[in-house]
């Protein structure tokens, strides 16, 4: 079978050396001679996997002894509870910043727990943009606010200097690019964008965070018993832990500052045949350009079926908009490579002739 580009936003593409790892441990892992989805998280092999994948976040992150880093499960979405369960006392209030709909229903949480103040919100533009004159409030408890909104192709390449701890969630940016993770006194992802496979979720975390609420949280939804548990407090998630410990080898193996570049360039070659090509247009303001999806339409939707046909005969795969916003999306996370965002550069080259 030829090579199928994978522009999916996630689950999304992997690097061909975690599948290959991962392939192998599910026959025969790590010379244990059973399967890495049969032996017990307990095991002094599986530990070992646990112990890398955490030591690999904290390099990447360059995280000085300040911080935790504990894999959890429930997704991104569990967070949206857990943080303000754990952080937001009853009465007081959170900031949040909504630049799209997971930045919404983290809103909407939150909401649960105390009160919440939106500093700023890019809603009354189906989320095109993202504010940049807002203020935090130096009495909120702390600011929460999306590095990337995948739905929409938004990016903060900024972040506001906050008076209070700044959470992040960076589920579909994380690690494509250098971050002083010493602004954020939390930063979370989903691992199925751009870190490993769906079922496990980062969480890195600030210690003077932990224990600044009075109310009475429950065992597993409390972060500092999966801290103290060293992530283990319960089975993890082994398969999606393994698979995220060989992607965040690789990604060292590059190097967060070779990946940005590498990004950049896959983002500029795609943004420039947008705005080039008569038949397509961007749909975000172009200061905030997600480097990681790239959201964009075609000037006459009625043809959209037609190009969507000749993307599945050069094995272009996943560009649908989100159903939400409909049009087109390109996902372009670490893993996809040049050639695949060329692949599609050139399909919209062949329609626009295939019109003239
Ligand atoms: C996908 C996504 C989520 C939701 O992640 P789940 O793991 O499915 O809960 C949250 N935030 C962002 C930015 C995302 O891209």
């Amino acid at each position: 079978m030829s090579k199928v580009h994978n522009f999916s936003a996630g689950p999304a593409i992997l690097p061909a050396s975690a599948i290959e790892a991962s392939i192998q441990a599910l026959q025969n892992f790590s010379g244990t001679g059973l399967s890495l989805i049969e032996v017990s998280h307990r095991s002094k092999e599986y530990e070992a996997v646990v112990t890398e994948a955490t030591q690999l976040v904290k390099e990447l992150l360059n995280l000085n002894d300040d911080y935790e880093v504990v894999f959890l499960q429930g997704g991104a979405s569990l967070q949206f509870d857990m943080i303000p369960m754990n952080f937001l006392n009853e009465g007081k209030t959170a900031a949040y910043l909504n630049t799209g709909v997971w930045a919404k229903r983290a809103v909407k949480e939150a909401g649960f727990f105390g009160n919440v103040n939106v500093v700023a919100s890019s809603e009354d533009k189906n989320y095109s943009y993202i504010p940049k004159d807002y203020v935090i409030p130096a009495d909120a408890e702390y600011f929460h606010c999306t590095s990337n909104n995948t739905i929409y192709g938004t990016e903060m390449f900024e972040f506001p200097e906050s008076p209070v701890p700044m959470i992040c969630d960076m589920s579909s940016d994380i690690f494509s690019k250098p971050v002083d993770a010493s602004k954020f006194a939390m930063i979370y992802a989903g691992a199925q964008k751009n870190m490993g496979p769906a079922g496990t979720t980062l969480a890195v975390i600030r210690k003077d965070l932990l224990a600044t609420v009075t109310r009475k949280i429950p065992t597993m939804l409390d972060y500092r018993v999966h801290i103290e548990n060293g992530s283990m407090y319960n089975t993890p998630s082994v398969f999606a832990i393994f698979v995220t410990m060989h992607t965040l080898r690789w990604i060292k193996s590059i190097g967060l500052e070779a990946m940005e570049i590498r990004n950049k360039e896959k983002a500029d070659l795609l943004y420039a045949e947008i705005d080039r090509n008569s038949m397509f247009k961007g749909t975000v303001a172009v200061e905030d350009r997600s480097r990681m999806n790239v959201n964009f339409v075609l000037n006459d939707a009625s043809l959209e079926d037609e190009f969507f046909k000749l993307c599945k005969s050069h094995n272009l795969s996943g560009l649908k908009g989100h159903r939400s916003v409909g049009g087109l999306r390109a996902s372009m996370y670490n893993a996809l490579e040049l050639e695949s965002v060329q692949a599609l550069v050139n399909a919209m080259q062949e329609f626009e002739k295939s019109k003239a």
